[in-house]
Formats: C-alpha cells, structure tokens, sequence
C-alpha cells in the first residue's frame, strides 16, 4: 500500500522530534469539561490525541477541565472516562484542572506581583464597553493603574471573601488596542460563590478557561496542545500567560504548544453537549444514551462499534478549514466492519402467518445454518423449520407488479435456508385484511433449492412461527430533517426540523430462537433487514434490538 501522506499536526510533531525540541517527548492531553457526554465531535479529538501519541511513542492525559464549578457533575466524569476507554485508549495520568487551583492563584499571584495582572472593579458590562471591538480601540480601566501591592492586597481579600460576587475580577494587563479583542485585558478570576463539585467550598474566586487552560497544559508539560479552530485567536494569549513566567519559577520550558484544527460536524443533527442537554431535558429523546444522539454512549447503544467509530475519525482527517461530514459516512464506517463481524441471524419485524399445507403438523426440520456467508469461523446454528412460518409483511402482495420476485398469489420463493414455498391461497379476516397465507412446499428442495433448477429469484428470511421468540424492534431515523438544524429562518428555532419520526418502534417482532437470550450489545445482521444491536431494555426471552443501520444506504436522496 502507498504510505500515508502525514497531515499538518503530524509534520509539527515530526519536525519537533527532529530537532529535539523537546528531547524526543510526545505528551497530549484530552481536556473535556465534564459538563456533558461526549459526543462524535470528541471522538474526532480523542483518537487525534490518543492516536498522535500512539504513533510517536508518547502518551496522553486525560484532563478534566472542570474549572466552571456550575455546570459540572461526576456522571459527566464517570461518563467521559467510560466513553474514552471504550474507543480503544488508555491515559497516562488522569488529571483535574481544579486540582491545579492553588496553583493557579500561586501563579496569579506572580504577576500581580510583576504587574502583569490588576484587579478591575468595573462591572462585566462596563469592562464589556470598555474593551472596544475591531474598529473601536479599547480604553483603559480606570482602576489599570493599581499599584502591584494594592493589587496583591485586593486579590487576596478577593479569595477570602471580603467581596461580593461580580463586583471585582482580576484581569491581564496586557493591550487595550490589540487588533486581537482576546489581548484586550482579558478576565483571569471572577469571584463566585458557588459549590465545585470536587474542591466543595473551599474557593470562591474562579480561573477563566484561557488562563487556566495553558497553564494546566504547562504543569503537566504537554508537549502539543491540539484544540478546535475557534482557538486560534487565543493562542496569543495562550502564550503570554506562559511566557510571564520570565525567571522559569512556574513553568519546565520548552513550553507546551497550542495547534488548532477544524472541528468535526455532521450533516442532520447538532453536537453542542448545551444543545444535546436540552434535547434530553426536554423529552426529544430518551436519555444521552439514546440510539438517536451524536454522542459516543448512544453510538454505543445503537450498536456503534470502537473500531468503526476509529476507522470514521481516521478516515475524515484533520483539516485545517471547518467542514460538514454527511452522516452517510459514518453509517458507511459502521456497516463496513459490520459487514465482517456481525453474525447472521433471521428476524421478521412485521409478521404475516404462512401455512405449509402439505408439511405435516408436529413435523420439524433442524436446519444447519452458517452464521456467516463468507466466514466458517462464525460456525453454524440450528433453526427450527415447520409447517408454520412468519414471513414479512412487506414481502407479499396481492397485486405484484412487475419484477416483483416476491410472494404473490400463485408465485413461488425461496424461504432463506429452507425450501421453496409456492402461494396458493390468500386468507382474509373479516375486515379484508390479509391475515394468512396458505402454501404448498417442494420437500425435494429442502436445504433451498429444487433438484430440476427450476429458477426461483426470490429469496425471503422467516421465522418458524411456534419457536420464534417474541422481540421489540426499534427503528431510527434521522433526529432532525434537516441537513444543518442550526441554520434555521428568521424566528425560527433549531428545534423546528426535529424529525417527529426519528424512533419507530415495532412491539410484534419476531426473531428466531437462538437469540432468546441476547446479551446486551450483541451485534447481528438480521438477513436482508440490517444490522442490529441487543439493547439493554431487553429481557430473557424478550430481547430489544436497535437497528444499527440499514444494509444499504436507504436515505431518500
Ligand atoms: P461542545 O461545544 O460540544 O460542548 P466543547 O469544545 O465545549 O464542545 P470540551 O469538553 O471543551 O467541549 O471539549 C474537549 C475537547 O474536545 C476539546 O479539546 C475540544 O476542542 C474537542 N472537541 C469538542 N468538540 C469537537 C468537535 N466537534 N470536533 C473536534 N473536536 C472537538
Ligand atoms: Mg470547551
Ligand atoms: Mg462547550
């Protein structure tokens, strides 16, 4: 195979090893904040990360960038740690940006001391006014020109609490006419009395994400520090937080580097955990597990595999410019290793009753059916066959148009695995409902096909009626219709192209015997429908399965 051409990040870190720069190391870090479950968009950055270190010989952190005390929670941690194992990676420390808060006011300290940072009164409004925009040059605060040891005094009775919240912040004094708004005095601490769900109530002054986040990347002398797109007008002030630290009191040099690349978007659904919240909050779906949802535990619960969700990251690269992905290219992803690993098996999701006239009742034929078409080491099963099968629905009709290979009054099939069944009589309730089939069967084609060659090209899967076990089908559409929700109308909302038919649940399914008693997360292709995947909600003979995704890419164009 030709080598892969490396992309951007790799010929940083390349050339990095080469000139040494920071003695042959490769460190990165994963730093979600625990305030959701992750979603696709994560996956992207984990196994860029992860996947990184892997080739260089390095290692990565997983920290928790948990420095907003208000919206954090351990279900997040707990959830995070799990997603992250399940793609396939181990971290090498596992690391809270809060457990860095002493230091972080140690350093905060340092540059008050060396006048680099003052504590501003100004309310967030009026430093909000203040700062200016592109073509307003900012103004300086009148409260710019604190000497450092008022400064340092305030500072500190701001931590001890002397202040109430919102009515003074520390800020980098930097450059009130930077063309980059970022450099404009940005906030370091805000004081807020709120409970962090590690550190309780022990501080009541919070660091801001840009100054917390580098100097957490500097303490735990990350090498390469890879983060989205929208970063790139911070890493100026990524460095200067840094590069204060003129005596090398705080920080092992070289310092760590930030590199930003686009971040992942997929067609028909949002992946802000705040917008994927509410989706859960209010009832659009089931929980952040749920089949439907871009995270990483609903992929997972849908029958997503590891390796799928590796190989859909891999495959669309690191870019350097914002892109949508079609969401055809992850279901692409998963029904390629599907197509390989999952093991065949015969479900009926809208059963309609077909009786073998000339099979004598009680009479039961054990077939011996491969688990897998192209692949012996799957084995083979035993399936029940017997003078009453259930057949999908969709495979009659009354009136066959043309082509149709399937059952029609008068035609013949083949039964997967079985025999050849010709329709001989269509039985209706009183309503005209078609409720059963009556047929006749070729015995000397048992095992699937007639000695005389007699050509049949229609194939249908089944289920024998008095052995299949009773399951709950659950089938999943798009969560929105359109392409981009967020791209709504004037007045519109980005809830409004919610798709009222993402979920479709069918409670009369059947499948054969030899999945009574699935375990949760068994992956099977249930011939000509899909693949599937055992869901949790099921019980010892009456399973629940998720469809994964169809055998084809069905999506009306
Ligand atoms: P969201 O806006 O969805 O809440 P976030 O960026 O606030 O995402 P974090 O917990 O801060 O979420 O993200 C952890 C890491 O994952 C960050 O380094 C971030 O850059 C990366 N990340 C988040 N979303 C995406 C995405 N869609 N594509 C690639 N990387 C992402
Ligand atoms: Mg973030
Ligand atoms: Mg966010």
């Amino acid at each position: 195979p030709e080598p892969k051409s490396l992309h951007f990040i790799e010929e940083i870190v390349e050339a990095d090893l080469a000139s040494g720069k920071h003695g042959g190391r490769v460190l990165t870090r994963f730093p979600p904040e625990p305030n959701g479950y992750l979603h696709i968009g994560h996956a992207k950055s984990i196994c860029l990360n992860f996947g990184l270190a892997a080739k260089y010989g390095g290692a990565t952190n997983l920290r928790f960038d948990d420095t907003n005390p208000v919206k954090e929670d351990v279900e997040y941690v707990d959830s995070i740690r799990e997603d992250v194992r399940w793609l396939g990676f181990g971290w090498k420390g596992e690391h809270y940006a809060s457990d860095y808060f002493q230091f972080l006011y140690d350093y905060a300290e340092y540059l008050v001391q060396q006048g680099k940072a003052y504590v501003c009164d100004l309310s967030e409004a009026e430093i909000r006014e203040y700062r200016g925009n592109f073509h307003v040059p900012g103004k300086a605060s009148p409260y710019r020109d604190r000497a450092p040891e008022e400064n340092l005094d305030l500072f500190r009775r701001m931590k001890a609490g002397e202040f109430p919240d919102g009515s003074k912040v520390l800020r980098a004094k930097i450059d009130m006419a930077s063309g980059n708004m970022n450099l404009r005095d940005p906030l370091m601490y805000r004081i807020r009395r709120a409970h962090h769900h590690r550190t309780g109530d022990a501080w009541l002054i919070y660091p801001m994400y840009d100054y917390a986040h580098g100097v957490s990347d500097a303490i735990e002398t990350i090498t390469h520090s890879i983060c989205t797109l929208e970063f790139e007008d911070h890493r100026p002030l990524y460095d200067w937080f840094l590069e204060q630290d003129v005596e090398g009191r705080f920080f092992q040099r070289p310092l760590p580097r930030q590199i930003e690349f686009a971040r992942l978007n997929l067609t028909y659904t949002v992946m802000s955990k705040r917008r994927l919240l509410l989706l859960v909050q209010e009832g659009h779906v089931k929980a952040w597990d749920d089949p439907r949802m871009p995270t990483i535990s609903g992929l997972r619960r849908r029958g997503y595999t590891p390796e799928s969700v590796r190989a859909f990251a891999e495959r669309v690269g690191v870019a350097k410019r914002d892109t949508v992905i079609d969401v055809g290219l992850l279901e692409f992803a998963i029904r390629e290793d599907l197509e390989r690993k999952a093991p065949r098996a015969m479900a009926v999701l809208r059963p309609l009753r077909l009786v073998i006239e000339n099979m004598a009742e009680g009479e039961v034929h054990w077939l011996t059916l491969p688990n897998h078409p192209d692949d012996p080491a799957f084995g083979t099963r035993q399936v029940p066959f017997a003078r009453e099968v259930l057949i999908e629905r969709d495979d009659f009709r009354e009136e066959a148009p043309k082509k149709w290979f399937r059952l029609a009054p008068g035609a013949e099939v083949r039964l997967k695995g079985a025999c050849l069944v010709r329709c001989t009589e269509v039985v209706r309730d009183a309503a005209g409902e078609v409720v059963e089939l009556r047929c006749t069967w070729d015995p000397a084609s048992l095992g699937g096909d007639a000695p005389d060659g007699r050509k049949v090209k229609g194939t249908l899967h089944w289920v024998s009626a008095a052995h299949a076990v009773p399951a709950e089908v659950r089938l999943y559409d798009r969560l929105f219709t359109a392409e981009d929700p967020m791209d709504v109308p004037e007045g519109g909302d980005w809830r409004d192209t919610l798709n009222p038919d993402s979920l479709e649940v069918l409670a009369g399914a059947r499948v054969e015997p030899s999945l009574a008693e699935v375990a949760p997360g068994t992956r099977v292709q249930f011939e000509r429908l899909g693949y599937f995947c055992a869901d949790p909600d099921g019980r010892p003979g009456a399973p629940v399965f998720n469809r994964t995704v169809g055998l084809k890419d069905s999506w009306a164009k």
